[in-house]
């Protein structure tokens, strides 16, 4: 702590690149204090520093490793307090640029792994970021002083060393119901669960946080389940989705793209008060959505798509500029490729022609002139020979009130279940389908060539998150605006570095798939946590949180001229 002191002492006044020589360790009475990265002036991106508290200061109850999800959610409510304590200790120091700001890479709504906030047995490591004070372009001593001295214990003195049992409670016992509701999801083969109670709508298209005044959700009664959880008098109750083929239908505005929004997102966990804290949906579970203009790289579309006008090969369709339907199509063999188990899919964001064909179109145009097979007719053979579950947002077209193995209807966000009087309706008024496959067809394991990752990145080797939806690489961008379920920016930062890691590595093996990347990245995340793509240790990981396999897909499979075989 001295040291630090005489340091500054030193410095002060000196041009800001003496600030260098702060990088290193430094002990006070409470933690130790790393410097690991000290940015070049005070205009630049923050220096990086970590904060790492031993067990003696602040003791780390064994419960809170019990489980892997309880460390998670602890971690989480250590990370959401100490960036309520910068909130409030952020004025204190002043200078030029990004002088004296603190800040951490907190969580928004979902409960994430997150590398800000790392627990183990024996210590709490906190990484934030701070500006550095300057006058101009000159290392100012006092307010470094002030900023080492006072502001950073101070916001330990209010986040980690003011934790309180009932909120360390209330994150484990959170932690213990989403993992018992999960087990039962499971062996119930319940694709999706649904609390009554639950507050679907978000306050605004830019919001995460619950709106106001919602219609609590309420489950009809043929889907209402009840399961007992952990610390809770009463058991929960809800609706339950078996896996399976669910339409969602209802008049405009009624809740149907809520409804599939707020499943979308089940596939995380929500805070307590998130309104979607009982929403969980199968963790693989994945939105497809049309998305022109997407490039493809040989993708077998072709249990979609055959015979193009143009002669393209569908088992190994590329483009650089896809349709509506296209894209769709590829988003639906890309998902299933890395291995989606749900699909999730709304009208407002799909190719009709994609979706449906009416019989009135299917007289005009011919069956031999129309390249693709509509979901519709393959939404069956999904369920039947893949075991994939869909449920599809469709208050257009009864076309799907055939296959559906069940139908909800929004009614003023109320849903009903109206299986029976779709099924009587369909078989009322039968449609004739146009031949098809009576099979789905198959996905293609694709090889990814690393080497054209590297040539995009240039000498530089840069690969860079911009903003959640998109990764510079090299030159160009990778657009993620369209990948729906990627919630945090540090999940595009994690997503950034394992490109660059893909680049970087050799495969360990001969013709390795995209799916085996994949594999080889939750393996290597689950053995070394969410900084196993950095080389030193040394080196301030603290924003990076945990994508699912299909958005690190999703990112390489919009990598334009990327090659595959
Ligand atoms: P649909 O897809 O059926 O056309 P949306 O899901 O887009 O309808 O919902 C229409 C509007 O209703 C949105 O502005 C949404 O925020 C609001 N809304 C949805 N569910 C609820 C609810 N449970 N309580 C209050 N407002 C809701
Ligand atoms: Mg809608």
């Amino acid at each position: 702590m001295k040291f630090l002191q005489q340091k500054i002492g030193q410095i002060d006044g000196k041009s800001y690149k003496a600030y260098k020589s702060l990088q290193g360790t430094f002990y006070f009475p409470k933690f130790n204090l790393h410097i690991d990265y000290v940015q070049g002036d005070p205009f630049a991106s923050p220096s990086k520093i970590r904060l790492v508290i031993p067990n003696k200061y602040q003791s780390i109850d064994q419960a809170w490793l019990e489980t892997t999800r309880r460390q998670t959610y602890i971690e989480d409510h250590i990370a959401r307090r100490v960036q309520k304590a910068i909130f409030k200790e952020n004025t204190q120091v002043r200078g030029s640029g990004k002088s004296g700001m603190v800040a951490i890479d907190g969580p928004d709504q979902a409960i994430l792994k997150r590398s800000a906030v790392q627990l183990n047995n024996r210590e709490v490591t906190i990484c934030i970021s701070v500006g550095l004070p300057a006058n101009g372009r000159r290392i100012n001593g006092k307010e470094a002083e002030k900023l080492f001295f006072k502001v950073i214990p101070s916001i330990l003195k209010h986040s980690l060393f003011a934790l309180k049992q009932d909120d360390l409670t209330n994150a484990m016992q959170l932690a213990d119901q989403h993992d018992v509701i999960r087990k039962k999801m499971k062996e119930e083969d319940w694709v999706a669960f649904i609390a009554n109670g639950s507050i679907l709508p978000r306050k605004s298209g830019v919001s995460t946080k619950p709106l106001e005044n919602a219609v609590p959700f309420q489950s009809p009664k043929e889907n209402e389940v009840t399961i007992s959880i952990p610390h809770r008098d009463e058991p929960l109750t809800g609706m339950a989705i078996k896996k399976g083929i669910t339409l969602i239908v209802g008049g405009g505005f009624h809740g149907k793209s809520t409804l599939l929004e707020a499943l979308e997102k089940g596939v995380y966990e929500h805070i307590a008060g998130d309104g979607r804290e009982y929403v969980l949906t199968d963790p693989n579970a994945v939105k497809v959505r049309a998305e022109d203009g997407r490039s493809i790289s040989k993708v077998n579309i072709s249990p979609f798509i055959n015979d193009l006008p143009n002669g393209s090969d569908t088992k190994t369709f590329t483009t650089e500029n896809a349709s509506g339907s296209t894209s769709q199509a590829a988003n639906v063999m890309e998902a299933l490729e890395a291995g989606a188990t749900s699909l999730l899919i709304d009208e407002d964001t799909s190719a009709t022609n994609f979706m449906i064909r009416d019989e009135r179109m299917q007289q005009l145009v011919a069956k031999d002139k129309e390249p693709i097979t509509p979901f519709v007719q393959k939404v069956k053979q999904l369920r039947d020979e893949l075991d994939v579950s869909t449920i599809l947002v469709m208050g257009g077209s009864g076309d799907y009130f055939d296959i559906a193995d069940q139908v909800i209807m929004m009614d003023r966000y109320f849903p009903v279940n109206v299986t029976d009087s779709a099924r009587k309706i369909a078989d009322e008024n039968p449609v004739k389908w146009p031949d098809a496959s009576s099979s789905f067809g198959s996905w293609t394991d694709r090889v990814v060539v690393t080497d054209s990752i590297k040539i995009k990145l240039g000498k530089k080797a840069k690969v860079q998150a911009k903003n959640r939806h998109s990764v510079m690489i090299g030159r160009d961008v990778i657009d993620l605006s369209l990948v729906e379920q990627i919630v945090d920016d540090s999940q595009t930062r994690m997503i950034a570095n394992m490109l660059k890691y893909m680049a970087m590595h050799a495969p360990f093996k001969e013709d390795q798939t995209l799916v085996e990347w994949l594999n080889h990245f939750e393996k290597e995340i689950h053995r070394k946590g969410l900084s196993f793509t950095q080389k030193s240790k040394e080196q301030h990981p603290g924003d990076l949180a945990m994508p699912r396999r299909f958005e690190i897909a999703a990112a390489i499979n919009r990598l334009r001229q990327i090659k595959i075989n």
